[in-house]
């Protein structure tokens, strides 16, 4: 059973621990400590629902299933972005859902989304409560509450077709959830974003997110087969075949939708066979540039393992100055995690020998796989650091987008410079290639700045400047973490006025009342 999390917090509080030593004392030389403790038990504010309504939830899902209670509603309450936690640090907990309900079946959830109509209550669906990008914070303005869908009885692996290598799972099932009902099977989905722990497979499929392994495993977008999701409307059944032509495929309408259209309520994926063979490695390359032109001459060759990220020089810098998980001989350059994994030793042998001699022919020298096996242990750790971070005045955060290859050095620079010019010249901006794509890849920047008096301003400030740099470059608002309230202005520039409309007569056409995630997504 997941642990709650704590809403000023990341994860399980029983594997959060203080600030490595290491750590502390870069901080210390780098910025200076201030110690900054979180208000420890934020209040949320007293709940504003007719009881009209309570008594329909109740009628829908039983009486046990409607929480009104302070604690379910705080740790309902926002997602896990910086400025979310930062608010709740704060003690201000004001965007607390009034209520949250816990369905157990798609005709439920059919039920309350007639029920909010009726009585022009939001509706937020709620996976893993993992949202970056204020995916969780729906408008208020036009309804008499809000009320958060939670997911979590809709747990099943309703099916499994062993031949098709497909499964049909039901979306409050957290990343470990799937992949344990999978593992039963022999098969696995190899969707492993770094809040894997929490996040739900209803969540992947709302936000089209990606993973650490989607080079291998691809986008949890492309491992969508069908979907079965909850209108006011009524039912939209989609993905009847491995593949057609028959008009535009409409899954596309609803991966991404981030609760806006509709609710999510099972998600035929593809899956692999279990991989009973996994080597991961480390790789050192002179530059940024040597890397990034190995990674993007193996996703044109078709040769991707399965894992490939490469920290500039800045990240690997740091990784090997705090850690001794990545630490070593190679000091300088740039670090690159590769990973492989299959069923057929000899298949996987040979696709390593391949990619191997690629990446020494671009100029890359092997690290070996104790670096490779460090990250694997390590990969989900760093979101507990931020919290320690934040302990001691340190404004950290991340963020992320996608651009074409011959723009990737471009809007690098770019997103660095708006994000110093903000910050100022003390801030640690470290990125790397997180994915990789025969036309281009995914930047992952980890930004890290003294918090001052006023953190969340001076992050949202930051954070704007970046969004804005990457627009004007022509990258994506976003490769993996969705729109949500905090990119929808941005999102509007990206799709254009006509994109605009389309989305907005599709909210229209599917939820006329405007009840389910208001203000989320659609700009
Ligand atoms: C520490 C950390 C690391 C992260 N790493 C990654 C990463 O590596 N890759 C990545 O892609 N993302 C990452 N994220 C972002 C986040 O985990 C993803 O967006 C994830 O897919 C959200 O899943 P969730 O179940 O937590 O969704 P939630 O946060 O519960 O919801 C996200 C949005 O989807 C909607 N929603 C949820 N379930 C449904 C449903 N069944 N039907 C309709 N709408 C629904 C919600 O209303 C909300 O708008 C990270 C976040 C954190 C905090």
């Amino acid at each position: 059973m997941t642990r709650e999390m704590h809403p000023s917090r990341w994860g399980d509080a029983a594997q959060a621990g203080p600030l490595p030593d290491s750590t502390r004392e870069l901080v210390e030389y780098a910025f200076g400590l201030q110690e900054r403790p979180a208000v420890a038990y934020p209040q949320v504010p007293a709940a504003a629902l007719p009881e009209q309504i309570v008594a329909g939830l109740r009628a829908i899902v039983g009486e046990e299933h409607v929480l009104l209670d302070d604690e379910t509603r705080r740790v309902r309450t926002r997602g896990k972005s910086t400025p979310d936690l930062l608010r709740a640090r704060s003690g201000d907990l004001a965007d607390a859902p009034d209520a949250v309900v816990r369905p157990a079946s798609h005709d439920q959830v059919l039920a309350l989304i007639a029920l909010a109509e009726t009585h022009r209550f939001a509706l937020v669906p709620f996976g893993g409560g993992t949202s970056v990008t204020g995916g969780l914070v729906a408008r208020r303005d036009d309804v008499v509450g809000v009320v958060s869908l939670d997911l979590i009885r809709m747990k099943a692996l309703r099916e499994v077709d062993p031949i098709s290598m497909t499964a049909v799972l039901e979306p409050g099932l957290r990343g470990p959830e799937a992949e344990a009902l999978l593992a039963e099977h022999q098969m696995t989905l190899g969707h492993y974003p770094q809040s894997f722990e929490y996040a739900s497979i209803g969540g992947f499929a709302a936000t089209r997110s990606s993973g650490q392994s989607s080079a291998g495993y691809g986008r949890f977008d492309s491992l969508v087969v069908g979907l079965e999701v909850a209108t006011a409307r009524g039912t939209l059944a989609l993905g009847s075949s491995p593949a057609n032509a028959a008009g535009p495929d409409l899954r596309q309408l609803i991966l991404g939708s981030e609760g806006a259209f509709g609710v999510i309520t099972a998600v035929r994926v593809r899956v692999r066979a279990l991989p009973t063979v996994k080597a991961y490695e480390a790789w050192g390359f002179p530059s940024f540039d040597a890397g990034s032109d190995a990674m993007r001459l193996l996703a044109q060759n078709g040769q991707l393992p399965t894992v490939i990220r490469l920290s500039d020089e800045n990240e690997t810098a740091l990784n090997l100055a705090s850690h001794s998980n990545v630490g070593g001989a190679a000091t300088e350059g740039c670090l690159m995690i590769v990973g492989f994994e299959g069923t057929d030793a000899d298949a996987v042998a040979t696709k390593r020998d391949a990619v191997s001699a690629l990446l020494t022919r671009s100029g890359g020298t092997s690290l070996g796989e104790e670096r490779g096996a460090a990250w694997v242990q390590g990969r989900f750790a760093a979101p507990y650091l931020r919290d320690a971070l934040l302990d001691v005045g340190v404004l950290v955060e991340t963020l992320e987008t996608a651009t074409f290859w011959s723009k990737r050095d471009e809007v690098y620079q770019a997103v660095r410079d708006a994000l110093i010019a903000e910050l100022g010249e003390k801030t640690l901006v470290l990125c790397h290639i997180s994915h990789v794509y025969e036309t281009g890849c995914s930047l992952y920047f980890t930004v890290a700045a003294p918090g001052g008096e006023e953190p969340l301003p001076t992050w949202l400030a930051a954070k704007a400047a970046a969004t804005e740099a990457m627009v004007a470059h022509g990258a994506t608002v976003s490769h993996h973490h969705a729109v949500g309230t905090d990119h929808r202005p941005w999102f509007a520039r990206e799709i254009g006025p006509v994109g605009v409309d389309i989305l907005r007569a599709v909210k229209a056409e599917l939820d006329p009342a405007g009840v389910l995630n208001p203000g989320v997504m659609i700009p």
